[in-house]
């Protein structure tokens, strides 16, 4: 994939060069009103779902603070972390399969600092201050009263819905529940999470006011990696170079036969990162499809078929004759994910309900009592990931042993954890030898829940 370096200069100024702000025309047409449905109905959804439960679990929560995670209302410790791992799996291989085959729509349709910067704050923007050519006006004129109201508006505005975001974000990390404590209990009492909605609302009103595009051309990792992840049969927006060129308006006088392409420049106007599509593919270009709208209204009027600019796999784009047809590599993407998801998806059903980790008391023996049995002391710790308040018995697996407790606990609230001794005693003259594998099971209602395995010592034969 070609790098446009010009492009790069306008989005990220090399050393010495001031940044060129990008006024991106409003843009129309029906990708944009198509993007709208799209980029509403996810922020709907990433505004409404902290609000949802699943059997009493946030529907979606990822509590890195305390280690706690809850997917569709299925809670993770630590303990699940290979289930986690799973997961993240599956988004990655799906955002690799998805980029090969659509290229960068993710980031121009449905990333959120897409929407959030195209569909909410640049709309205020061009609510308060006007089209790209008002902006460039205002900013570049005297400062008058009207322009100070402008600016204090807008950033009031920015500021309030950053902080809303920001609150969002929160309760995506610790739940909703804590979110509203946060909220509504005296300050003194929740400072971390005070200071956190803080620092999130400062930060999202830094990125949606000034950095902007820049997170899409040059921090955001993604964006970096698609080089390898396109293929030739990749989808990206792309300019028709063929059609268009040699651009510009047909004179009279000029006999010269011109392309599709008048020249008018509306495609580079639109564009939210800044670049000129018909300087072939760049990586700053977020395939957000605004220049294929403008573009379509131009050639509407001038009446030449649409899509100078549109859809095109990159060897189309590259005029590669001979471009791989063969779809393998996304096969083996699909394959890859079927897999991945299958195995996710058993172990999510397969999962224990308690999480358990048994040791034998640290440097303890076997001790010999005086009825000719042996007992060892044991540290058990439970944690209940069942999502519900869990009343449990334990018992060894074999009849050769039996449990001693020493602090009796039968009950695990939800989310709880539980630390529990006992000696597990055997008689000598069934074990065969020093050292024996043996199991404990946790039961609940008279089914097991839990298997935990242990090794039990003792004088083989005593
Ligand atoms: S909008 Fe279309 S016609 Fe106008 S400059 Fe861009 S490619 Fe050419
Ligand atoms: S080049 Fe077109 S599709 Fe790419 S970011 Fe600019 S306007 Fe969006």
């Amino acid at each position: 994939m070609e790098t446009d370096v010009n492009s790069i200069d306008r989005v990220l100024p090399s050393k010495g060069k001031k940044r060129e702000w990008v006024y991106a025309k409003k843009p129309s047409g029906n990708f944009y009103n198509l993007r709208q449905w799209v980029g509403y109905g996810l922020l709907l959804f990433l505004f409404g779902a902290p609000f949802l439960k699943i059997g009493g679990n946030p529907f979606l929560m990822f509590n890195i603070i305390e280690r706690k995670f809850s997917i569709f209302g299925n809670i993770f410790f630590p303990q699940d972390l290979h289930i986690f791992v799973f997961g993240m799996l599956i988004i990655l291989v799906g955002i690799v399969l998805f980029t090969a085959i659509f290229g960068r729509v993710w980031c121009g349709w449905t990333c959120p600092q897409t929407i959030f910067m195209e569909l909410v704050f640049r709309r205020i923007e061009y609510w308060i201050e006007g089209d790209w050519t008002q902006q460039k006006k205002l900013n570049s004129g005297p400062n008058t009263d009207s322009r100070a109201i402008k600016k204090l508006l807008k950033h009031t505005i920015f500021l309030i819905i950053s902080f809303f975001i920001a609150n969002i974000f929160l309760a995506y990390i610790i739940g909703i529940d804590e979110l509203f404590k946060v909220i509504s209990d005296p300050i003194d009492q929740h400072t971390t999470g005070f200071i956190a909605i803080i620092i999130f609302t400062l930060l999202f009103y830094f990125v949606f006011a000034f950095v902007r595009e820049i997170v899409c051309t040059t921090i955001c990792p993604y964006g970096r990696f698609q080089g390898v992840l396109l293929d030739d049969q990749s989808l990206t927006v792309a300019y028709n170079e063929k059609r268009g060129e040699p651009r510009g308006k047909q004179r009279k006088d000029d006999d010269t036969p011109k392309g599709d392409c008048i020249d008018c420049g509306l495609c580079v106007h639109v564009c939210p990162t800044g670049i000129d599509i018909r300087n072939g593919i760049q990586l700053e270009c977020v395939n957000c499809t605004a220049c294929v709208d403008a573009c379509d209204t131009v050639m509407d009027k001038i009446g030449k078929p649409k899509r100078l600019i549109g859809f095109y796999s990159l060897g189309q784009v590259e005029g590669k004759k001979d471009f791989k047809k063969s779809k393998t590599r996304h096969y083996i993407y699909a394959v890859v994910l079927v897999i991945l998801t299958v195995g996710f998806v058993f172990m999510i059903f397969n999962r224990s309900l308690i999480g358990g980790s048994l040791l034998r008391a640290t440097g303890s023996t076997y001790q010999m009592r005086d009825d000719g049995t042996v007992s060892n002391l044991y540290n058990l710790e439970l944690l209940n990931k069942s999502g519900k308040d869990i009343s449990f018995e334990i018992e060894p697996q074999s009849d050769n042993f039996k449990i001693q407790l020493v602090n009796s606990i039968s009950n695990l609230e939800k989310d709880g954890a539980a630390k529990m001794s006992f000696f597990i005693i055997g008689n000598p003259k069934d074990v065969k030898k020093y050292k024996t594998d043996i199991k404990v099971l946790i039961k609940s209602d008279n089914k097991v829940i839990e298997t935990l395995k242990t090794t039990f010592i003792s004088p083989p034969g005593a």
